[in-house]
């Protein structure tokens, strides 16, 4: 008998329905449209299919599905989700496409060689694998690792702090990961974080004058819970509230710190994407004449294998938003930021794209 379940972390599992011999349809839980993390046992030596219906939602087409509007022409491509054994290794399932006698609804199928098996919408990057990252770097000489506070469900919120000796001077502030289901800003600040730790006099110089400040995980529940966004709170979008939530507040704390004793050179946050077998583009808004001047307007032809960076319009929203940037702007009257989307075929494109951006920020720098 096969089993499904949601009950570890990161989980996210809707209602299952048996549909045939080892083929089941995998509800989502009501508080996303694409998203799904769960676990199957019992599956060794079995071919499984999984029907899984999302929510259209506008601007954003999760599963990759293209709709022809032809009947005569269809096209089932769509994304396939990733499966582990011990939720270190992941690979794609061995076919996904869009089912036509379903609505909305892509199928995928994979022969399990091991009674345990994880499922997943994209590669994860969890709380856990968060703290053991950071117990691997943490006695690095340039590096500090701290908890700001707790989260909503008690949980500690850490920063690093990348700095080549306590002297205070300029900052540059990062947050990251206000929204739970885009795991590849994790992997990217890894990238970026080894960059700065091991790089060339660039990177050397910018440490001279710089010191980063952090905050990998700002949603913490939200990825612990396996919700998007930020679970029962647009994260990213309470910068207003008042009271603050606690993950907020400790992230307010810090600006405030960073304001008081020392000149904040750049703030910024990484963002999305949801998946990877994305272009390695990241797109970037940013109010910073200098740091504009950096990055170019349209992406190179062709694409960089690695890392491209584009600029995009980033003027109207700032002021009726309550994001970070707003709360910055209307607060500190501060308008070095920058946002940005990290995307990347895979963990390991990402953490290339991660190092290319610490150089950009040395460059950045040096101006
Ligand atoms: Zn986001």
């Amino acid at each position: 008998m096969v089993q499904f379940d949601q009950d570890f972390e990161n989980g996210s599992l809707g209602q299952v329905t048996r549909l045939g011999p080892d083929w089941y349809h995998v509800g989502l839980r009501p508080d996303t449209w694409y998203w799904t993390h769960f676990r199957v046992r019992g599956c060794r030596g079995r071919e499984i299919t999984f029907a899984l219906t999302y929510l259209p939602h506008p601007h954003s087409n999760r599963w990759g599905v293209n709709e022809t509007g032809n009947p005569e022409d269809p096209d089932y491509g769509c994304r396939s989700p990733y499966v582990s054994y011990d939720r270190t290794y992941w690979m794609h399932v061995d076919s996904a496409e869009k089912i036509a006698s379903m609505p909305n609804t892509v199928q995928f199928t994979h022969r399990f060689e091991e009674n345990e098996a994880y499922l997943c919408y994209t590669i994860p990057y969890t709380y856990s694998d968060l703290l053991s990252y950071l117990e691997t770097i943490q006695d690095h000489p340039l590096i500090a690792v701290e908890m700001i506070g707790k989260t909503r469900e008690g949980r500690d919120i850490p920063m690093v702090s990348v700095a080549d000796d306590g002297a205070e001077k300029e900052t540059i502030m990062i947050i990251s990961r206000e929204d739970g289901d885009e795991p590849t800003s994790n992997v990217a600040l890894e990238g970026m974080i080894g960059r700065l730790t091991a790089g060339d006099d660039a990177i050397r110089a910018m440490l001279e004058r710089t010191r980063f400040r952090i905050v990998p995980m700002v949603a913490v529940d939200s990825v612990v819970g396996g919700s998007p966004y930020g679970g029962r709170y647009y994260m990213a979008r309470e910068w207003f509230r008042d009271p603050p939530l606690p993950e907020i507040k400790a992230v307010k704390d810090v600006v405030a710190d960073c304001f008081r004793n020392s000149t904040v050179r750049l703030m910024g946050k990484l963002h999305g994407g949801q998946t990877y077998d994305n272009r390695p583009i990241w797109d970037f808004r940013v109010f910073d004449l200098r740091l504009r001047k950096l990055i170019p307007k349209t992406t190179p032809r062709p694409l960089d294998p690695v890392w491209n960076c584009v600029l995009r319009d980033a003027v109207p929203w700032v002021r009726k938003l309550t994001i970070f940037e707003s709360f910055l702007q209307q607060t500190y009257d501060f308008w070095p930021f920058f946002s940005t989307h990290t995307n990347g075929r895979d963990p390991e494109n990402l953490r290339a794209g991660g190092v290319r951006f610490a150089d950009l920020l040395a460059r950045y720098v040096q101006q």
